[in-house]
């Protein structure tokens, strides 16, 4: 039925880079075996699913969105892949991405943009814009996304889909393409909020490959979603982050729709107070100096010589030479523009008064979110400024593009779990609501945002 509805709506959306016809057939039989030969298998098991293309899939395309892994096929599978088919979910494909997972509307895909399917002339959000594309055309009702500063929450509010971030550490980076190592976190892309927490219990928990990954169980966040539907939230404590609602602030729409959604909260309980972050707005200068920074490093390898694209290589020119035209051609103008401000926050000289500030001030960000835990258990704002915006608006303007990521960026830094999940409209389109908790306290975020629905 999925690969049917693909097939069908796929050459308007373009959440897809790469279907799996085959793949996904045989792994649907297998599941049906593994059943019939009495294995007991979890409540996902022969359920589709969409993968960002940020995560390596052993023997299936892996592009991350650029032209320097087209026709890359991986010899091994991301951690999470293999617990995906271990559940005997049933992978579909590959999802559209803005390249190596750098920006708000996946329009830097080298391979053509996501077009949003409440409105085909608007943006699906990014980077992870297949992903959330993909389950609000119902192409598939699971997907994976990975959130570097907001590209699972953010596509989620802009599709009206719900998008969660766990705890950076929650689930494992092992086969990712790296971007941005110390803020990576692959998560569970779905439209329900118990969808995204029974996906979120099949891919969390430890896994040795990844040095950061941390080694507790995953937090009960089924269990904490199921108690959020319920639609009691007596007892809990919400904080409003009073400079999200000043300062350049959101567009009105989406206020309105945030308001009455901290209206229903109330409703069901919640007590609602005004929580002070006085550093959160430094948080996307910190963010776009740090991002980049391990972005420069991380990109390295991609050098015409170990995998992908090799340009200019005619057996005369210089090794030196072939790695900068493979760099040149393979690369599209955000990557670059990052890999030019990493390495200029990390040269010498330079290193003190940027990468070095940055990583202060991330510290001072983590100590608003630890000192405003100690007054709330969660804290709500919108998930993004403005609804989908039109395709094209915010391209000539990067740092209007990285306005995107207002309220999600803090998350990261910080490290603790954030989810996005519809709280209304505004002028027809789709609105979020993000839910964020302390590192560790996933399941307080599902409860919330389980009641929410
Ligand atoms: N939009 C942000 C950026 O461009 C976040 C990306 C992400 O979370 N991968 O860096």
């Amino acid at each position: 039925e999925h690969l049917g509805q693909i097939s069908k709506v796929d050459k308007k959306v373009h959440a897809f880079l790469h279907v799996d016809i085959e793949g996904a057939l045989s792994a649907a039989k297998a599941v049906d075996a593994r059943r019939a030969a009495g294995e007991k298998l979890g409540p996902l098991a022969g359920v589709p699913i969409a993968v960002k293309d940020v995560v390596t899939t052993k023997g299936v395309p892996t592009t991350v969105g650029s032209k320097m892994l087209e026709g890359w096929k991986p010899p091994y599978d991301a951690t999470l892949v293999e617990r995906l088919k271990a559940a005997g979910t049933v992978i579909l494909g590959k999802t559209n991405m803005d390249e190596f997972a750098m920006g708000s509307s996946t329009e830097y895909s080298a391979y053509g943009p996501t077009f949003n399917p409440w409105d085909l002339t608007r943006i699906p959000g990014g980077s992870g814009g297949g992903s959330s594309a993909a389950l609000a055309a119902y192409e598939a009702p699971l997907a994976i996304g990975t959130d570097t500063g907001g590209s699972i929450r953010q596509p989620g509010a802009v599709t009206g889909t719900v998008g969660a971030k766990p705890t950076y550490g929650g689930t494992s980076r092992y086969g990712l393409v790296a971007f941005s190592s110390s803020l990576d976190t692959p998560g569970p892309c779905a439209r329900t909020v118990l969808d995204a927490a029974l996906l979120h219990e099949i891919i969390g928990g430890h896994d040795p490959r990844d040095s950061t990954s941390i080694p507790v169980p995953v937090p009960p966040v089924v269990a904490a979603a199921r108690q959020g539907m319920s639609g009691d939230l007596t007892g809990v404590k919400l904080g409003l982050v009073k400079e999200f609602m000043t300062a350049e602030g959101a567009e009105p729409g989406v206020v309105v729709a945030f308001n009455s959604a901290v209206e229903a909260l109330t409703k069901l309980g919640a007590e609602i107070v005004e929580v002070s972050c006085p550093h959160f707005q430094y948080a996307l200068p910190t963010y776009y100096l740090i991002a980049p920074s391990e972005c420069s490093s991380n990109l390295a390898r991609f050098d015409g010589v170990r995998y992908g694209l090799r340009t200019g290589d005619d057996g005369v020119r210089s090794l030196e030479e072939v790695m900068s035209l493979t760099r040149e051609a393979g690369f599209g103008p955000e990557v670059k523009r990052r890999i030019m401000i990493g390495a200029y926050a990390l040269s010498s000289g330079y290193y003190d008064a940027y990468y070095g500030q940055a990583q202060k001030v991330r510290t001072l960000i983590t100590r608003d979110f630890q000192a405003a835990f100690e007054k709330v258990d969660a804290l709500i704002s919108p998930t993004t400024p403005f609804v989908a915006f039109q395709l094209g608006a915010r391209m000539a303007d990067p740092s209007s593009m990285y306005l995107a990521d207002l309220y999600t960026i803090p998350s990261n830094l910080y490290g603790g779990p954030a989810i996005s999940v519809p709280c209304g409209l505004s002028e027809g389109l789709p609105v979020g609501l993000q839910v964020m908790a302390p590192t560790l306290a996933d399941d307080r975020m599902y409860r919330v945002a389980a009641a929410l629905e």
